[in-house]
Formats: structure tokens, C-alpha cells, sequence
């Protein structure tokens, strides 16, 4: 499946899906949604495995170690550099048959009528531009070279 596979190529640096990378490693890849998708909000990003990989119950113990601990680091990172009202993470797979986690922050103030996985729908909320992902990027990269906190 990986010619036909948009995460597939993503990781080849093609398609639409193609983000900023936060971390590549060897059997995972962090990146943040580009700004194309949805609406432009800071903080949401994915956890991939490399290999096409369809869904949570096809990993393999090595990958599956390497989901959950890129899945917290990017959390963590998250939540020390927006400082938002909580992390939410989610595996859902349904439109993309290629295992993918979403990693997102819910900002502070969001209101309680925004649900939990449409964050982007708070029309006040923050945004990101171009200039400003980059940055945060590099700073939420930054986490991913750091020894474990605690
Ligand atoms: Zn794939």
C-alpha cells in the first residue's frame, strides 16, 4: 500500500500532508499538521510509524515502544511550551490506514462548549503562521534531545 499511502509519502516529503518534522527516528516520526489542514492552530501534531504499519494492533513490540514514548515526549513538550489547559492524544485511524497518534494541545481559555477533538474550532483561539510554526517547532524539537524529565 505504501505508493497509494498519503502518510507513506509524506514521509517521502510529498503530498499534502507533508508538516514540519519535530523528530525522525528510526522507527517513528514526529511532525506538527501543516498548516493546510484544518485550521492553523499551534500545538497539534502526529506520531507515525515509518513503516506502513495499519493500525495500533499491527505494530510490533519495538515500534509499539517507540509510539509510546515519542507520543510522550511530544506531550510533554507541548505542555511546556504552550502551556495549554491539557494535552489530548488519540488514536483513530478511520480516514488514513496508516498508523498515526494525534498529539494536540487544548489552549488555556478554551471554552467548555469546544469539544475535546475540535480544538481548532474555537474561531478566537490562537493560530500559527509560517514564521511562527517554524519556531515553535525548533523549540518542541528541542524535547526530543533532552534526557527524560524525572
Ligand atoms: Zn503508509
Amino acid at each position: 500500500m505504501g505508493e497509494s499511502c498519503p502518510i507513506c509519502a509524506k514521509h517521502r516529503g510529498l503530498g499534502p500532508l507533508v508538516g514540519p518534522v519535530i523528530f525522525a527516528g528510526e522507527l517513528v516520526v514526529v511532525s506538527h499538521r501543516p498548516l493546510t489542514e484544518g485550521a492553523p492552530i499551534p500545538g497539534y501534531l502526529f506520531v507515525e510509524t515509518r513503516r506502513h504499519a495499519p493500525t495500533l494492533a499491527d505494530l510490533t513490540g519495538a515500534e509499539a515502544a517507540a509510539v509510546g514514548g515519542a507520543a510522550a515526549r511530544a506531550a510533554y513538550a507541548l505542555r511546556s511550551e504552550l502551556e495549554p489547559e491539557f494535552v489530548f492524544s488519540a488514536i483513530t485511524g478511520r480516514s488514513v490506514p496508516h498508523f498515526h497518534q494525534h498529539v494536540f494541545a487544548r489552549p488555556a481559555g478554551t471554552p467548555a462548549t469546544i469539544p475535546w477533538y475540535d480544538v481548532g474550532s474555537w474561531e478566537d483561539g490562537p493560530r500559527v503562521n509560517d514564521s511562527s510554526l517554524a519556531a515553535l517547532c525548533a523549540r518542541l524539537a528541542t524535547h526530543f534531545e533532552q534526557p527524560w524529565p524525572g
